[in-house]
């Protein structure tokens, strides 16, 4: 009998070589998946309830008390999708445009302005089946995948072999991270550790790009013109070049162009791409989504034809200055994320949520929803972390409704 391969939604990686077992209708075994994609495959310890005012109601009831609340608000906000598929994800815009709603999603405080760089091919991407067939140089910049998505080095970058790579990571590959602290990563890359202060990413990225100019490069911490010069010269020989950004790098840089001026030079000398290090499995759908509908990638309002754009539209600022009076939060938990002063301010206006899990915003919503699991419950597709586009479907069987569906319901009502 063939083998049923199945796509892991534990994060953006989306491993498509998953196997399962069932048992009375419930995935019993996971294989080839790592523990945090076990986890997220085997459902919530606590499933979201269908809640209105935190007193039990029917799907139906919700649905239209979430409507309500959309319709009557002058200023609400649809906030989180990096957990929805790529038609919750549609039809979401959707609610948005006909709502008059701010539209923002988690990459507005994340990977957002990488991936806006590449969908506007202002930095050089590749796919992660390029970095297994080629790459020979591999930096892990502020990231520790080896955590947050632990089959990356495994799967795809550092430890298989690939077309052009037969011979295996300690032969045909150089593994180096720079990073704050050693971390699993790190320890693997063993003496290709550049081990940085917090905040010096953007005078590292500056010498580095000094040095590939024929400058002398200098940075204001211990790490000699020498040293800097024998990293970018290993980046220099690359036949395929990646680094991966991780948030350790993005949260570090105000903006990106040391980054962007980095790649330039490095494709004048050599050939490097970059892949940003998306946490969530459809997170860059998000983007690629609104960006196909708005030409931004996040942090918009609609107002019947018109979009507007800009940091004033992130959820952040919308809740600190009070601007937003209704949210419908779909697949995030941002009063466990958000810092606490932003957060309280969830408490004030009425909240819908769309969650597979119990969380502490569904908890304090007015309106809860349950909907499927991704991945486990319901198909659909998504955006990989490199731009691919992966379709996956459901493992079992579900009486709760995907959230695309969900979205269509209220859209409907609206
Ligand atoms: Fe799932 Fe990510 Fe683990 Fe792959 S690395 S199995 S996508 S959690």
């Amino acid at each position: 009998m063939e083998t049923e391969y199945y796509v892991c939604t534990g994060c953006g990686l989306l491993c498509d070589d998953i196997e399962i077992e069932l048992e009375n209708g419930k995935v019993s075994k996971v294989n080839n998946a790592c523990l945090k994609g076990v986890a997220r495959l085997k459902k919530c310890d606590r499933p979201a309830e269908c809640r209105i005012n935190n007193e039990p109601a029917t799907l139906e009831a919700a649905i239209i008390e979430a409507a309500r609340i959309l319709k009557e608000a002058k200023s609400p906000v649809i906030f989180g999708m990096g957990n929805s598929t790529s038609q919750a994800q549609k039809n979401a815009i959707e609610v948005a445009k006909k709502t008059d709603a701010y539209f923002d999603d988690t990459s507005s405080f994340c990977q957002g302005p990488i991936v806006e760089a590449i969908l506007e091919s202002r930095i050089r991407t590749c796919t992660l089946d390029e970095v297994k067939d080629k790459a020979d140089v591999i930096v892990y910049w502020g990231a520790d995948p080896s955590n947050s998505h632990p089959r990356h080095l495994s799967k795809y970058t550092y430890f298989p072999r690939g077309k052009e790579r037969q011979r295996g990571w300690e032969e045909d590959r150089t593994a180096i991270c720079i990073d704050v602290r050693k971390s699993d990563t790190a320890t693997i890359c063993g003496d290709k550790f550049y081990q940085i202060p917090p905040q010096a990413d953007e005078e590292l990225l500056n010498a580095l790009t000094n040095g590939l100019s024929g400058k002398v490069p200098k940075v204001s911490f211990g790490m000699s013109p020498k040293k800097i010069l024998e990293l970018a010269n290993m980046l220099k020989k690359a036949e395929f070049g990646v680094i991966c950004v991780g948030l350790g790098l993005v949260y570090s840089l105000e903006e990106i162009e040391p980054l962007v001026r980095l790649m330039d030079k490095l494709n004048e000398v050599s050939n490097f791409h970059l892949i940003p290090m998306v946490g969530q499995y459809n997170m860059r759908g998000s983007n690629h989504n609104l960006h196909g509908e708005t030409g931004y990638i996040n942090r918009v309002k609609f107002t019947g034809d018109d979009v507007e754009h800009g940091p004033h539209c992130s959820v952040v600022e919308l809740l600190r200055k009070r601007t937003v009076d209704a949210a419908l939060i779909i697949g995030s938990d941002p009063m466990s994320s958000l810092p606490g002063s932003i957060a309280k301010e969830l408490l004030d206006i009425p909240v819908i949520t769309i969650d597979p899990c119990n969380t502490l915003t569904s908890r304090k919503a007015k309106v809860s929803i349950p909907a499927a699991t991704a991945g486990s419950e319901c198909g659909g597709t998504a955006v990989r972390m490199d731009g691919v586009e992966v379709e996956f479907k459901a493992m079992i069987e579900t009486d709760r409704m995907c959230d695309a569906e969900i979205l269509e319901r209220i859209m409907g009502e609206l």
